[in-house]
């Protein structure tokens, strides 16, 4: 039998379906489609959410348009008191926004705060940009010549989020860019898109003006109105690889900026010296987090000669003894997946990691919740003599799913690393110096863990990820952020005292 809410749960209400907001107005979306918004622990519908069309996309550009000239106008001392007021709603509201994020996404509620305290972490740097926007000059690069280059905004942007993050990611770009003067549309994923009704509804408490910050629900439409929308200067993505390279490829087409984060398939590698308690535990979390599907979570471990017993031992116990439930129960470390369509996936990459000839030590199929029957639940699952040529050594799973391989040394594990397609985590456990060197130097991947596993980066880095984990130049976060929502103007001056006389 279903069970009954959790306490706390009960107080968080929708609008249905929901609005955008646009032009400093909650607004209802001109479709006739709608999608629903689903618990995935409890099946439940929350609400509806709209498909937007390419007109609702059209109304915000040209809202976030008609904002740009004042905004950036307004010195960035002023702009950023605005993100100052956010932080503190933000605070003041992070147990409701994280019910939000839980009831809609799925995780456990200490990972929807963990990862809410990241969003606001990335407001506090983003109120640094009087400092971070600055340019440099030189004065006398000729004889009475000067040349500065200064930074400027670069007008109207857009953001495109995944749901695995529905209150962190977009708070990689959102402060970023309006501090700099520059004004935004934000689509959140369609599959959670109550996160950032609730953090608008807090931006439009901090007084903000009209049509500085859009928000536009729905998928495919409004990504495509974005991408070919005249308006619109810069575009940052995060989701699946297949959709970033679409994105990316079509932004080019229509001349934009853009960065896009994509997918992932994360090695870590364990050696014989390694702390083996210590790299069960971490490695567990790493890869059984938010259920596995983080774009950083560890997806493949690769013990290198006598690591292979010890290790192999206790990650099954680890993934056996995890708590699966339902994310506002205290107790739960692990919520569900997303959706039933993920789950289904999920279950039939492990049959076919199965019959690759894989062998399936602990099987988290057909999982049953006592009380959440109807939720989309796979518990932690562990895949021993996985075969590197595998279609499951190389796809994305996104779900709490480790393969285990087995090589004789680092070089070898090492090449295993980089022969793969993705490059967005890798890390290594080991009690050696020289090897943790060796692997910080030679892995190719863009956040690297020596004897931790990566979590999304302090906000003042860079959200790196290399080669089809990310298209473009300039990643989300700290500084790269100010470059990529500011362009530069270089200017060389001479104010002759003798002006007159000489012309
Ligand atoms: P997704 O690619 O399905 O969706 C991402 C966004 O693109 C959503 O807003 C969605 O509406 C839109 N979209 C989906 N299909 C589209 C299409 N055909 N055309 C245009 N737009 C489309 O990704 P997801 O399932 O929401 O998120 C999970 C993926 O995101 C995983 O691959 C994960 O690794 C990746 N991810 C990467 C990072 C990173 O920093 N590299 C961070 C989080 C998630």
């Amino acid at each position: 039998m279903q069970k009954k809410p959790l306490e706390g749960e009960i107080s968080v209400s929708f609008r249905n379906p929901l609005p955008n907001y646009i032009n400093g107005e909650w607004c209802a979306s001109r479709t006739t489609e709608y999608l629903d918004v689903v618990n995935p622990a409890t099946a439940e519908v929350l609400t509806q959410v709209p498909l937007s069309l390419a007109s609702d996309v059209e109304a915000a550009a040209v809202a976030a348009a008609a904002a740009y000239p004042n905004w950036r106008r307004i010195p960035a001392t002023e702009r950023v008191q605005y993100l100052f007021k956010l932080k503190f709603l933000l605070e003041e509201h992070l147990d409701e926004l994280s019910r939000i994020v839980t009831l809609e996404c799925g995780k456990t509620f200490a990972e929807s705060k963990a990862e809410l305290q990241r969003a606001i972490e990335n407001v506090e740097v983003a109120c640094g940009i009087p400092m971070l926007m600055q340019g440099y000059n030189l004065e006398n690069v000729a004889r009475g010549i000067d040349e500065m280059m200064i930074r400027q905004p670069v007008g109207v942007t857009a953001i495109i989020a995944p749901f695995n993050f529905p209150g962190m990611i977009p708070f990689w770009f959102l402060p970023y860019a309006i501090a700099c003067g520059n004004t935004t549309i934000l689509k959140p994923s369609e599959k959670v898109p109550l996160t950032m009704q609730k953090v608008f509804e807090l931006l439009e408490k901090t007084g903000l003006p009209k049509g500085v910050v859009n928000l536009v629900n729905g998928a495919k439409e409004v990504v495509d109105a974005i991408l070919e929308h005249s308006t619109i200067r810069a575009i940052s993505f995060v989701g699946s690889s297949p959709v970033a390279q679409y994105v990316y490829s079509k932004a080019a087409v229509f001349g934009k900026r853009v960065q896009c984060q994509g997918g992932a398939k994360n090695p870590i590698i364990v050696l014989p010296d390694a702390d083996m308690e210590m790299t069960t535990r971490i490695t567990a979390d790493s890869a059984f987090g938010c259920a596995g599907q983080r774009c950083l979570a560890a997806s493949v471990a690769v013990t290198v000669g006598e690591a292979r017993h010890t290790f192999t031992e206790a990650i099954a116990n680890a993934a056996k003894t995890r708590v699966v439930g339902y994310g506002l129960d205290e107790k739960v470390q692990m919520g569900p997946v997303i959706t039933r369509q993920s789950q289904a996936r999920i279950e039939q990459l492990i049959q076919q990691g199965a019959n690759e000839g894989a062998t399936v030590l602990v099987d988290g199929r057909s999982a049953k919740i006592p009380g959440y029957e109807q939720g989309n639940f796979v518990r932690p699952t562990i895949l021993q003599n996985v075969n590197p040529r595998s279609e499951l050594a190389r796809t994305e799973i996104f779900g709490p799913v480790l393969g285990l391989m087995h090589l004789e040394t680092i070089e070898d594990a090492i090449a295993l690393v980089n022969s793969g397609q993705w490059g967005n985590m890798a890390c290594l456990f080991t009690s050696s110096g020289a090897a943790a060197r060796q692997f910080r130097y030679e892995a190719e991947a863009g956040n690297i863990g020596i004897n931790i596993g990566v979590a999304a980066p302090m906000a003042f880095f860079p959200f790196s990820g290399w080669k089809d984990s990310f298209y473009g130049d300039l990643h989300g976060q700290g500084k790269d952020a100010v470059a990529f929502f500011t362009q530069t103007k270089v200017v060389v001056e001479r104010w002759p005292k003798t002006w007159s006389r000489q012309f």
